[in-house]
C-alpha cells in the first residue's frame, strides 16, 4: 500500500461538487461573475458553463461560443446549453460580452489594471519581468496580461484563455 498520499479531487470532482440540481438546471453554487459560474480550472478562471458544455457535450467549434437555452446565467446543465457563432449574436454586443468563449473572468479592478500598465505597459519587452511572471504577481494568464498591456478591458468580456 502506498504511503498516504489522497489523489487531489479531479477537475470534475471540483465542478461536480458546485453543482446543485434543481430540476433540468443545474445551478453553480460556486463563485459567480457576472451572474455566469466561474470555475478555476487549470490555473485560471472558466466560465463554468463553457466548462460544462465542453465536458459533457462535446469540443467547441471553432469560432463558437457556449450559450444558454434557458435564461438562467448560473446553469450548467449540458441541456441548457447550445453553441452559436459570433455572428449568431451580432448587433448585440452585450449579448456578445456575456458569452465569453473560455473567457478569464474578470479579477483584477480597474486600479489594480491601471497600476499594471503603469509598472510595465511602457516598459521594453527585454526591460520587463516575463508576461508570465506579471501574471504570477496579479493572480492571471500571461495572455491576459498580454491582453491588458495592449489597452484592451476586462469589460469587454472576452479574454484570451
Ligand atoms: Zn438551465
Amino acid at each position: 500500500m502506498s504511503s498516504g498520499v489522497y489523489p487531489r479531487k479531479s477537475a470534475l470532482e471540483r465542478f461536480k461538487s458546485y453543482v446543485r440540481v434543481e430540476g433540468r438546471h443545474w445551478i453553480w453554487t460556486g463563485s459567480l461573475s457576472s451572474g455566469y459560474g466561474a470555475f478555476w480550472f487549470e490555473g485560471k478562471w472558466v466560465s463554468a458553463h463553457v466548462y460544462s458544455y465542453a465536458t459533457f457535450v462535446g469540443a467547441i467549434p471553432q469560432g463558437h461560443q457556449i450559450r444558454h437555452k434557458c435564461d438562467i446565467r448560473a446553469c450548467v446543465a449540458p441541456k441548457c446549453l447550445t453553441t452559436g457563432t459570433a455572428k449568431d449574436n451580432a448587433g448585440d454586443r452585450e449579448e456578445r460580452s456575456r458569452h465569453p468563449h473560455l473567457a478569464t473572468m474578470s479579477k483584477l479592478s480597474d486600479k489594480q489594471v491601471a497600476e499594471l500598465r503603469r509598472k510595465y505597459g511602457a516598459r521594453r519587452k527585454f526591460d520587463r519581468p516575463s508576461l508570465k511572471e506579471i501574471g504570477l504577481e496579479y493572480g492571471i494568464s500571461a495572455p491576459s496580461v498580454c491582453w491588458l498591456l495592449k489597452g484592451h478591458t476586462y469589460q469587454k468580456g472576452v479574454m484570451p484563455t
